[in-house]
C-alpha cells in the first residue's frame, strides 16, 4: 500500500470513529429529558404520540413531533393509561437503549478510539521499520557485481593487504578453512586517519572477493527513529545471511559505537540500541555462516570496549599514512587518467608530500589538473603540481596579501637564517624551497625534505632540528639587532622538540627515563591525555634542560650566522628578488654566494 492511501484510510478511520463516539451523545441530546409527572401530564393532556418503554426509560414522541425521555416507575396504571388514549406503545429490552448505550457511548468508543490512536502511532514507527525492512529491494541494494575496485586501484598499504588477502581467500573457498578447522574471524576493523582509504579497502576486498557487499554507514543510524536503527541492523543482517558468502560493511562505526552511557546530555538511546542489536547480531549468527562483518573508524579510541571483544571484531588493521613510496604508487595509480608533461618526476612529488594521506594526494592531482585547465594547457606540469602541492599543504597562496618592503627583508632574513643552517650542519634534511609568499597563516617557509621517511632520529638530528628551527630567529637578530613576532612557530615547534627530548627520548641529563605518561593513537598523531607521574623538583629540573638544550642551540645558530654573514646576506637579496628558490635555483643561490 503507498503511503498516500494508508493515510488517507487511517484519517478516514479517525474521522468514523470519532463520529461513532459522539454519535450516541448527539441523539440522546435531541430528546427533551422530562420528569415523570410532566410525562403523566402530557398523557393526561392527550399530546402524546408514541411512546417507548425500555426498562425504566420511557421514550416517545409528542404530536409535534418533538421527542422526549423520562425515567418512569414501572407503576401498573400506566399500560391501561397509554391504551386510554390510544398511544402507540413499543417496547425494548433495556439492553438496546439506556445504560447500554451510555456503556458502549462512555466506555467502548473511547477505549475503540484511543487503541485506534495507539495502534496507528505504531504503525507509524513501524513503516518506518519496514523501510528499513525492505532495504533490500530499495536503494541499498547489495553493492556485489558493480565493485570493479580492487587490491589495485589501494597503495600504500601493503601490511593491510597482506592482511586482507585472506579474508578474500576465505570468502572465495569457505570450504578450504573449514575443512582444517579454522576459524575465520567475524568481524574486522579498519582504523585510520581520514583520507587513508578505509572506505576503498573494503570496497576493494568485496570487489576482489566478488562476494554480495552490503553496506551502511554509522550517520545513517542516528538521523533514524528510535528503533530504526537497530531495525536496520537487523534487516541487513538477514539479507545478508540469505546470500552468504557475504561481507557486511559499516562504514565509521563510531557514530553507533561510542562508549555506552558516555554521550553529551545522557545516554543516546537510539544509538545504543543501535549498537545492542549489532552484538546481538554478531553473537548470534553462527561461525558456519559465512559473514564476515567489516567496519571502519577513524576514532577507535571511543569506541565501546564491547565491540572489540573476542567474537566480534577482534581483527584489527591499522591504515597508516603513506611512506615515501606509498605515495609515489598512489600518485601513478591516481594520475593515470590525467596528462602529465615530460618534466613531472612523481617521485619528487612524493618527496614533497610527507603526511599527506591517499585522499591528500588525490586531492592534490586534481588540484593540478585545474590550475592546468585554467591556465588552458595540454598537459600538467611540475609547475601546477607544486603550486598544488603547496595549496593542499597550506591553503591557497594569499596573492593579495601586501607586504612591505621592510616587512619583506625581515622574512627574507629569517628564511634564509633557516636555510643556511640546515645547509651548514651535518644532520639535516635537504633544503627544497625557500619562500617568502604568505601561505595560510605562515608567512614565509622554508622546506627541507627527508630523502627517505624516517623512523628512528637521532639525538644530534633533533639538536640540529632545533639549531634550525632557532635560525630564523638569530637571523633576525644578528642583522637587525631587534626581533620580531615571526619567529612563533618556530619557538614552539623547538620547544616542544626540546621537551621531548628530555621527557620522552631520555636525551637528556635526566637519564634513560621518560615523564608523563600518555595514552596515545599513534596514527592520529594526537596525545589523548597526559598524565604526571613526576614531582615538583623533577618538573623544574625538567625545565631547567629544556631551557639548557634551546640555550645551547640558540648559540650555535648565532655562531653559525655571524660566521656566514655575507653569504647569508648575498641569498637574502636573491630570495627577495624572486620571493622563492627551488631546485637549481637554490642549488644556485647557495654556489655564487659562497
Ligand atoms: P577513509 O574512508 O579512510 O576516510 P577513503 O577510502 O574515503 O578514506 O579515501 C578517499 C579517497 O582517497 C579514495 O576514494 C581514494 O581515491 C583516495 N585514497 C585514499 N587512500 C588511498 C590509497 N591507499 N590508495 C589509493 N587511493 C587512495
Ligand atoms: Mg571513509
Ligand atoms: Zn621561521
Amino acid at each position: 500500500m503507498n503511503i498516500n492511501r494508508r493515510s488517507v484510510f487511517f484519517w478516514g478511520m479517525v474521522i468514523l470513529l470519532g463520529v461513532m463516539m459522539f454519535a450516541p451523545l448527539y441523539k440522546t441530546d435531541q430528546a427533551k429529558e422530562i420528569s415523570f409527572s410532566n410525562f403523566l401530564n402530557l398523557i393526561e393532556t392527550g399530546k402524546v404520540k408514541e411512546v417507548t418503554i425500555a426498562g425504566e426509560i420511557v421514550s416517545g414522541k409528542l404530536k409535534d413531533n418533538s421527542l422526549f425521555r423520562a425515567r418512569a416507575l414501572n407503576y401498573p396504571n400506566l399500560v391501561p393509561n397509554l391504551r386510554e388514549k390510544g398511544i402507540d406503545i413499543k417496547v425494548e429490552s433495556p439492553m438496546e437503549s439506556g445504560w447500554a448505550w451510555a456503556l458502549i457511548s462512555q466506555i467502548v468508543f473511547p477505549l475503540a478510539f484511543f487503541g485506534f490512536l495507539w495502534w496507528l502511532l505504531l504503525r507509524q514507527a513501524q513503516s518506518a521499520n519496514s523501510a528499513a525492512l525492505s532495504f533490500g529491494k530499495s536503494p541499498a541494494k547489495p553493492l556485489s557485481g558493480k565493485i570493479k575496485i580492487t587490491f589495485a586501484d589501494v597503495a600504500g598499504v601493503d601490511e593491510a593487504k597482506e592482511e586482507l588477502k585472506e579474508i578474500v581467500d576465505f570468502l572465495k573457498t569457505p570450504e578450504k578453512f573449514q575443512k582444517l578447522g579454522a576459524k575465520i574471524p567475524k568481524g574486522l576493523l579498519l582504523m585510520g586517519a581520514p583520507g587513508t582509504g578505509k572506505t576503498l579497502l573494503a570496497r576493494a576486498i568485496a570487489g576482489e572477493a566478488d562476494v554480495p557487499f552490503f553496506s551502511i554507514s554509522g550517520s545513517d543510524f542516528v538521523e533514524m527513529f528510535v528503533g530504526v536503527g537497530a531495525a536496520r541492523v537487523r534487516a541487513i543482517f538477514q539479507q545478508a545471511k540469505k546470500q552468504t558468502p557475504s561481507i557486511i560493511f559499516m562504514d565509521e562505526i563510531d557514530a553507533v559505537g561510542r562508549h555506552r552511557g558516555a554521550g553529551l546530555g545522557g545516554g543516546h538511546d537510539e544509538r545504543e540500541q543501535t549498537l545492542n542489536q549489532l552484538l546481538v547480531e554478531m553473537d548470534g549468527f553462527d561461525p558456519k555462516i559465512n559473514i564476515i562483518v567489516i567496519a571502519a573508524t577513524n576514532r577507535p579510541d571511543i569506541l565501546d570496549p564491547a565491540l572489540l571483544r573476542p567474537g566480534r571484531f577482534d581483527r584489527q588493521v591499522v591504515l597508516d599514512k603513506p611512506d615515501l613510496r606509498g605515495r609515489e604508487e598512489i600518485l601513478k595509480i591516481h594520475a593515470k587518467n590525467k596528462p602529465l608533461a615530460k618534466d613531472v618526476d612523481l617521485k619528487v612529488v612524493a618527496r614533497r608530500t610527507p603526511g599527506f594521506t591517499g585522499a591528500d594526494l588525490e586531492n592534490l592531482l586534481n588540484e593540478a589538473a585545474i590550475l592546468a585547465a585554467r591556465a588552458d594547457k595540454k598537459e600538467i606540469f611540475k609547475e601546477e603540481l607544486e603550486e598544488a602541492a603547496d595549496r593542499v599543504m597550506a591553503g591557497p597562496e594569499k596573492k593579495s596579501r601586501v607586504i612591505s618592503e621592510k616587512e619583506k627583508k625581515i622574512i627574507a632574513f629569517h628564511e634564509v637564517g633557516h636555510a643556511l643552517i640546515s645547509k651548514l650542519l651535518p644532520n639535516a634534511d635537504p633544503v627544497h624551497k625557500i619562500s617568502i609568499l604568505p601561505r595560510g597563516l605562515a608567512l614565509g617557509y622554508t622546506l627541507a625534505l627527508p630523502l627517505q621517511d624516517k623512523y628512528l632520529v637521532s639525538k644530534s638530528e633533533i639538536i640540529d632540528q632545533i639549531t634550525i628551527l632557532l635560525g630564523g630567529r638569530a637571523s633576525e637578530e644578528t642583522e637587525f639587532s631587534e626581533v620580531t613576532s615571526g619567529a612563533h612557530n618556530d619557538l614552539e615547534r623547538a620547544t616542544e622538540l626540546a621537551k621531548k627530548m628530555v621527557t620522552e627520548y631520555g636525551m637528556s641529563k635526566l637519564g634513560a627515563r621518560t615523564f608523563g605518561r600518555k595514552d596515545r593513537q599513534i596514527f592520529l598523531g594526537r596525545d589523548i591525555a597526559e598524565m604526571k607521574d613526576y614531582g615538583e623538583q623533577t618538573a623544574d629540573a625538567i625545565d631547567c634542560e629544556v631551557k639548557s638544550i634551546i640555550d645551547v642551540c640558540h648559540k650555535k645558530a648565532v655562531e653559525i650566522i655571524n660566521s656566514n654573514k655575507a653569504q647569508l646576506e648575498k641569498i637574502a637579496g636573491i630570495l627577495m628578488e624572486k620571493e622563492t628558490l627551488e631546485g637549481e635555483d637554490l642549488e644556485n643561490a647557495f654556489k655564487t654566494s659562497q
